[in-house]
């Protein structure tokens, strides 16, 4: 493989030539605009980077790469960029500019060519009373979400994302454009369905909307003292709620910054955030014995899909940050002690939001016809992340996600979340052993020469 600096510049103007996307190598004015992920503690250093402007684009990148001995890297945010391996040797190959979305109401589906934001399908998609399952926050590209799994306010009803998929259409390493589905190249359609993007550059995604016509969801704020206690009563209150019920348990220390509202600013919470596929009245009773707690602020109310990005509160710019989590067995008192000790108002943190997912319902019930991850066999989902300015911060937010991570490690599952692991992991340390062999046996037959580079490697 071809170090950065070594790619002929005659090949990179064939290829500028060739494309009606761009083409940026080390030196070019706006190569470091082209090479920064969302992700601003990742300092990405490919060797070329392409902004693909159309399929034919993609076709033409990853056939010009192979034919330079350069490996590819896909990338549409760089929201999932913090696990990456290094670059040098890669061509980025951006699909930012392929947002295309087609929502077809009739049939309950929509195709998302491979950049587009979950926001993108959510919006026109709540026009029709139809709802994507989209993560917490809609500037998360559609494409690396689904790859990995997909944990959204709809999966305890609806599962993962991944499952959803009726057709995804690839670029093969050998520089094809295929399309997959259950009928066609069956094996490399079950590999994207939660076992990453290692087996081609996707080109685009069709998957099933759900009808929403109801929606009663909202976040419950407690001063961070009554941490131990919160948590602890929603743990217990998600033992009895029904799948239309997706929950997180949350401590948030809010940074003293001017954008945020004043109730927040500077300040630290425990937090129950919820959204129920349902109607406010059967909600209201469902979220009744939290509120009965007494939080000093309640935002639940009937919502449309789309605000439903709002609970979370997630970044909308770029930021650096770090971050890292883990599947659990389960959250007993103990685990929640353990946590609230590291990460509560008593602790010494840098860490900004500590999360506990509530997982089981339809999450955990394989699905028949899955991919590579048809189910997650955990209970919940932890992710502990901060802000981290400097290289100082970056080796202290991450010691203190790992301490985390570490205080809980008597409940961890056998394996971890794909999408929430932030650390350099193999795909081995991310799928059910079984899907691991797989995943590895279509990886070794489609890409013998390991030419895709995907966030975790197989
Ligand atoms: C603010 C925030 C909120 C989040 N919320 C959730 C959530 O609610 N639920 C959840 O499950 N996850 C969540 N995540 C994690 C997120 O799903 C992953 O970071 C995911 O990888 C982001 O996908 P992306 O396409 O935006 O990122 P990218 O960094 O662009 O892509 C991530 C990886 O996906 C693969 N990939 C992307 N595009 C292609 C392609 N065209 N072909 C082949 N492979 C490709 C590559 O391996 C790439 O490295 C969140 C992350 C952030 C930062």
């Amino acid at each position: 493989m071809r170090s950065a600096r070594s790619v002929y510049p005659e090949a990179t103007e064939a290829l500028r030539a060739d494309i009606a996307g761009q083409v940026f190598i080390p030196g070019d004015p706006s190569y470091d605009q082209a090479r920064q992920a969302w992700q601003l503690t990742v300092d990405q250093q490919p060797a070329v980077v392409v902004e693909a402007a159309s399929t034919a684009d993609v076709v033409a990148a990853v056939r010009f790469a192979r034919s330079q001995g350069l490996r590819i890297a896909p990338q549409g945010t760089g929201h999932g960029a913090a696990p990456l391996e290094p670059l040098d040797s890669a061509l980025l190959l951006r699909t930012s500019r392929l947002r295309g979305v087609r929502i077809d109401p009739d049939n309950r589906t929509a195709r998302a060519d491979a950049g587009a934001l979950w926001q993108g399908v959510t919006i026109p998609a709540s026009d029709h009373g139809l709802a994507p399952l989209a993560g917490t926050s809609l500037l998360v590209g559609v494409t690396g979400y689904t790859l990995g799994g997909g944990i959204g306010w709809l999966a305890r009803r609806y599962g993962l994302a991944a499952n959803s998929v009726t057709a995804a259409e690839i670029v093969t390493p050998d520089g094809q454009l295929v399309r997959t589905d259950p009928e066609h190249h069956p094996d490399l359609f079950w590999a994207v369905r939660g076992g990453g993007g290692s087996v081609g550059v996707l080109t685009a995604l069709e998957m099933l909307l759900y009808p929403v016509p109801e929606l009663y969801a909202g976040v419950l704020f407690f001063p961070v003292q009554r941490a131990a206690e919160v948590l602890q009563s929603w743990n217990e209150w998600v033992a009895s709620v029904p799948d239309e019920v997706t929950s997180i348990g949350r401590i948030l220390h809010v940074p003293p910054l001017p954008t945020v509202p004043d109730q927040l600013r500077g300040r630290a919470f425990a937090m129950v955030e919820a959204a129920y596929v349902g109607n406010e009245h059967t909600g209201a009773d469902l979220i009744a014995p939290l509120r009965k707690l007494g939080p000093e602020m309640d935002t639940f109310a009937t919502i449309p899909p789309p605000a439903l990005s709002q609970l979370h509160m997630d970044p909308t710019e770029p930021v650096p940050a770090v971050g890292d989590g883990a599947l659990l067995t389960d959250f007993p008192p103990a685990a929640v002690d353990a946590l609230v000790e590291q990460v509560g108002a008593d602790a010494d943190t840098m860490l900004i939001s500590i999360e506990v997912r509530h997982l089981d319902g339809a999450l955990r019930r394989p699905e028949a016809y899955g991919g590579a991850l048809p189910a997650l066999d955990a209970g919940y989902a932890l992710y502990g992340t901060g802000v981290a300015a400097t290289p100082e911060a970056v080796a202290t937010v991450g010691g203190q996600a790992q301490a985390l991570k570490g205080v809980l490690a008597p409940w961890h599952a056998s394996y971890t979340y794909y999408n929430l692991a932030d650390t350099p992991a193999p795909a081995q340390a991310l799928l059910p052993p079984d899907s691991y062999q797989r995943l590895r046996q279509i990886k070794t037959s489609h890409d013998p020469d390991d030419a895709i580079i995907s966030a975790h490697p197989v």
